[in-house]
This record gives C-alpha cells, sequence and structure tokens, in this order.
C-alpha cells in the first residue's frame, strides 16, 4: 500500500528492498529477463535523472555548496569519473533540444547509450539538424545496438556536416595518448586511446598473436597482453638489425623463419640468480622494475633475447657463444620442430624461443638435442609455471607441475 506521502524514490527503495527475498525465488535459468528488466528500468530513471540535471543545472543549485559547475558537483555527489559526468551533463543539456528522443529513452523504446549518442550529435552538428532527422535516428536506434547506432550518428554526422565531422575526428585526435607507468606491485599499467584508424591498425597487427592456442586457459584480455608484447618483440627484432645475436639472418627464409634478430633486454642479474639458488637476489630491468630468477633464466635461455650483466667472473666461465644458438642450429631446429614444440600448439617459428632443455647455466649444451622451440606464453610456462618439457623418442611430453595439483585442490 502506497500513501500519498511516499516520494517515488521512497516507492522504488521499498521495491529494491523486496528484492533479496524475491531473487532467492527465482530459478538461475530464468534469470535472464530479470537482467533486462533492470537495464530498462535504468535507461527509464537516467531519463529522470537527466531533466532533474538539467533544471538543477539552470537552476545554479550545485553553487550552494561552492561547486564551480554541474559537471564537478555531479562527480563529487553523484560518484561518477570525470569523463562521465560531463557526458551525463552535456546528454542532459542537450535532450533539452531533443524532446522526443528523451520520451522514448523515458519509454523504454531506446537505451541511455542511445541517447548518448544522438546527445553528442546534436552537440556536433546542432540539435536542429538532429530533429530533422529524429524519427529516422530513433527508428534506427530502436533495432541497433549502441555501437552500431554510434557509427550510423557519426555517418549521419558527415552527411549533415563534412566539415564539423572531420574538426570533431581532428579534436579526437588530439586527445591521443600512451602512458607507461612505472612497475608497481610487480605489474607496469599501461592505458591510453587513439584514433579509430590507428586503433584499427593496433589490432589488427596483434590479433594474429592473440589467437587462443589448444587448451588455452588464458582470459581475452590476457591474449591480448601477450600478443602486444609478441608483436613488439619481433618487430624490434626486425627494425634492430643487430647482427650480434643468434636469429642474424642468413639464408633468405630466416627471416620469414623469425631467424632475424631479436630485442635485447639488458638485464642486471648475478651468477646465483642465473645459476636458480635459494635466496639469490631478483634480476634488474634496464628501463626500472625487478624480475623474479625464474624469469631472469627464460629471457637468459635464449640469449637472443637479452643481454645479462652483472655475471663477475661467472661471466668468463659460460662464454658468450656458449649460450647463443648459432644461426645454423637455428635453422635445424626449426627444420626439426617447425613450430611450437609443447603438445597441441602450433605457433609458428618466428613466435617462438630456443628453449635449452637443461639451461646453459646448468651445463645444458647448446646443441639441437637440447633444444626445444617453444612459443611465449609456453616459454613462461616451462620455467615460471613449472613445467617440465622432454623429448621421448621423436615426442615431446609436457608435464605440468605437482604443485598445481595441490593449487587446484586448494582453490576448489
Ligand atoms: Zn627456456
Ligand atoms: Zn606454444
Amino acid at each position: 500500500m502506497c500513501r500519498a506521502s511516499e516520494t517515488p524514490f521512497e516507492r522504488i527503495e521499498a521495491a529494491i528492498r523486496d528484492f533479496p527475498g524475491w531473487m532467492a525465488q527465482q530459478r538461475d535459468s530464468q534469470l535472464g529477463p530479470v537482467v533486462i528488466e533492470v537495464r530498462e528500468a535504468i535507461d527509464k530513471l537516467e531519463a529522470v535523472g537527466g531533466e532533474a540535471t538539467r533544471r538543477f543545472e539552470k537552476a545554479g543549485g550545485y553553487r550552494a555548496d561552492g561547486s564551480l559547475g554541474m559537471v564537478p558537483w555531479l562527480r563529487t555527489h553523484g560518484k561518477l569519473s570525470a569523463g562521465a559526468a560531463a557526458e551525463h551533463v552535456e546528454t542532459a543539456r542537450q535532450l533539452e533540444k531533443l524532446p522526443r528522443t528523451e520520451e522514448a529513452l523515458a519509454r523504454g523504446e531506446i537505451g541511455y547509450q542511445h541517447a548518448v549518442a544522438m546527445a553528442r550529435t546534436a552537440e556536433h552538428v546542432g540539435a536542429a539538424q538532429v530533429r530533422k532527422a529524429e524519427t529516422m535516428l530513433l527508428k534506427a536506434a530502436e533495432t541497433m545496438d549502441p555501437g552500431q547506432f554510434a557509427g550510423m550518428a557519426k555517418n549521419f554526422e558527415h552527411q549533415v556536416d563534412a566539415e564539423s565531422a572531420l574538426s570533431e575526428a581532428n579534436r579526437a585526435h588530439q586527445r591521443r595518448y600512451l602512458q607507461i607507468g612505472e612497475a608497481i606491485n610487480g605489474l607496469v599499467r599501461i592505458e591510453g586511446q587513439v584514433a579509430p584508424d590507428a586503433g584499427a591498425i593496433i589490432r589488427t597487427a596483434i590479433e594474429p598473436y592473440a589467437k587462443p592456442s589448444k587448451g588455452d586457459e588464458r582470459t581475452s584480455g590476457q591474449r591480448l597482453a601477450d600478443a602486444l608484447v609478441e608483436f613488439c618483440g619481433r618487430s624490434a627484432a626486425r627494425a634492430s638489425g643487430n647482427g650480434h645475436t643468434s636469429r642474424a639472418g642468413q639464408a633468405k627464409g630466416d627471416s620469414a623463419n623469425g631467424a632475424g634478430p631479436r630485442p635485447q633486454l639488458i638485464i642486471k642479474a648475478a651468477a646465483d640468480t642465473l645459476a636458480g639458488i635459494q635466496g639469490a637476489p631478483a634480476g634488474q630491468l634496464e628501463w626500472g622494475g625487478t624480475v623474479p630468477a625464474e624469469t631472469v633464466r627464460r629471457l637468459a635461455c635464449d640469449a637472443a633475447i637479452s643481454r645479462i650483466t652483472g655475471l663477475g667472473e661467472f661471466e668468463r666461465e659460460i662464454t658468450h657463444s656458449s649460450r647463443t644458438i648459432p644461426p645454423p642450429t637455428r635453422r635445424a631446429l626449426v627444420a626439426r620442430d617447425q613450430h611450437c614444440v609443447f603438445p597441441g600448439c602450433d605457433r609458428p617459428p618466428p613466435w617462438c624461443d630456443g628453449h635449452h632443455l637443461v639451461f646453459w647455466a646448468d651445463g645444458g649444451p647448446t646443441k639441437l638435442e637440447n633444444l626445444g622451440l617453444v612459443c611465449g606464453p609456453h616459454h613462461r610456462k616451462v620455467h615460471e609455471e613449472g613445467w617440465t618439457l622432454k623429448r621421448k623418442e621423436d615426442r615431446w611430453v609436457a608435464t605440468p607441475p605437482p604443485l598445481k595439483v595441490a593449487q587446484r585442490a586448494r582453490s576448489a
């Protein structure tokens, strides 16, 4: 029963209090409509929020607490990022001039993200232009997801005003950036934004490296991150033309085989670290940041990937040539293995490192019988993740670490 004194929000609050009990009675497989109804309710409330935002801004209500504008006010009180707050305020302003769009949002015919795209278009070409085509645009919005609709709205902008579409694209281009942070808590944060054509180039370049292999347990985000690293590593190798490394192309097929020179990651590591002795210090990267001993061993495994400094006495004992795979051996390795040897993996030689089955610092020779071609993610498995890779009568066998069983049991 609802009393006349109740505000709509009190009624919504009351309904929200009923949800836990009601949800407990719903069958998991039947929750699809619930997900959709929640989305629709949020979209309809956005219409109310938009109108409130606009009226409150016009009245200057935000000044009461010293805020300099509606965006900072909404950011603080509405728990929104600066970008999201600006989007809400701008959408609210534009929808005043597009009442039919606002009504469609309030009725749930279009989603909030459709309304944002409409508002953005109005901001770029003027609301009057959008109003002329509003029927057509709203009809399209009803059948397209917001991503498709934003593309269509961009097209419309272009038709209306090619010049303003271009200047908008140029303004967007100005906002491009890429930030590669310091290593914090063992990770380097990378973030940025680029124009759509630049994004497409990056995507096209790295996507081949991101394909999942058989039984690949990586998330798509992890695969893309690995792919970016692989791509940069391989292309830096092509660009460097550094003949010092073992993959210096000799035969003409070598560049296709990934036998071109590889990037020289410079790592400072103690001999104890390289030997995998317990308690040895971590490896120091030239760019700052540390990596664990097992990572140093992986990066040092194929001498083409990295240069290790700070080994002292050890450096003289293990000569450069004893750990560098000579080009003829590399070619023989590629001819024998043809792709990553990890069972089920078929990543091609250009994406592979030469892994020493017995690590060279432990006395393993840099000879064909002690080498195996492994791709980046699988090379990591055999070093950092403790897998064992063995060659038995021309067949490769990979064995997971016993610890994995224990870990699985723990997390189960
Ligand atoms: Zn290795
Ligand atoms: Zn592999």
